[in-house]
């Protein structure tokens, strides 16, 4: 419950910096692109200065990209559940996580038989974008990723990974990989907003603390598994919408853990 606690603190703080700066800073950035723009327009390709504007321009991209994430992040975006078809909504998805991931990757789909959540369908494309691009930068050249569905019961009060889940049915949606991995020091910190392995301009290390939120938002949760140079895979749990939790059950989760 105290790392809950903080984890809350941590992120409602992200929020409120977010809310405050992102804001101004894309306004400035915006000019600063445009003014860049502009310069760009009046020198020729092979003007000494015109790479340099060029790095400008790249670099108030990212920054604007950036900006971007965090105010999503800080906005409290009121949200639209729907109930939907988890399988349908990922197929639905697949063509353009096969672009994601790039073509040296290969994307296996597997669809269990799973029924219904309540969600809403963008925090669902939130969740699968983010896990997929993780998954995806954690393949050095080639490998696999693999989405799963499947129906679980949670039999009695468990703590995941910093959320709790009641008892009842869930639909499991799985993302793993072969990947690099995490050891255990990455993996206790991988939820908190800003931490990131990546490289400048390549992560935020907002990805999983948005997914983490939209997990807890929608009372599920989530859990990991990771060995290092073997490969990573994530685990949300959604709860079942009313009208299938009288569906078969393919598996019954009794530990919850985070194993390394
Ligand atoms: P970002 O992707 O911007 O770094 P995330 O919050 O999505 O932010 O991820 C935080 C960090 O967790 C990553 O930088 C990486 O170190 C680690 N991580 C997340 N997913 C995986 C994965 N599938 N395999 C290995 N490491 C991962």
């Amino acid at each position: 419950l105290q790392e809950q606690l903080i984890q809350a603190q941590k992120m409602e703080s992200v929020g409120r910096l977010a809310g405050g700066v992102a804001h101004d800073f894309n306004n400035m950035l915006s000019a600063i692109l445009g003014h860049c723009e502009l310069a760009m327009g009046k020198l020729s390709a092979q003007h000494p200065l015109f790479s340099n504007l060029q790095h400008i321009r790249t670099a108030a991209e990212r920054s604007a990209d950036l900006t971007r994430q965090l105010l999503a992040f800080a906005r409290r975006q009121p949200i639209a559940p729907k109930v939907l078809d988890i399988n349908t909504t990922v197929a639905g998805m697949l063509q353009m996580l096969e672009r994601l991931i790039g073509e040296d990757i290969h994307l296996v789909w597997q669809p269990g038989n799973v029924g219904q959540v309540r969600i809403d369908p963008s925090q669902l494309d939130q969740i699968l974008i983010n896990l997929c691009v993780n998954a995806r930068d954690a393949i050095r050249d080639t490998g696999t990723v693999t989405i799963e569905t499947k129906t679980v019961t949670i039999d009695q009060q468990q703590d995941g990974n910093h959320c709790e889940a009641v008892p009842g049915a869930y639909i499991m949606l799985s993302v793993s990989d072969d990947g690099y991995g995490m050891d255990a020091a990455a993996l206790s910190h991988l939820f908190e907003p800003f931490y990131t392995t990546k490289e400048i301009g390549k992560g935020t290390g907002l990805g999983l603390a948005m997914v983490y939120g939209i997990v807890q938002q929608n009372k599920g949760l989530i859990t990991v598994e990771s060995e290092p140079g073997q490969g990573t895979a994530l685990q949300i749990y959604l709860p079942c919408h009313e009208a299938c939790a009288g569906q078969p059950v393919e598996d019954a989760v009794n530990q919850v853990a985070v194993t390394t």
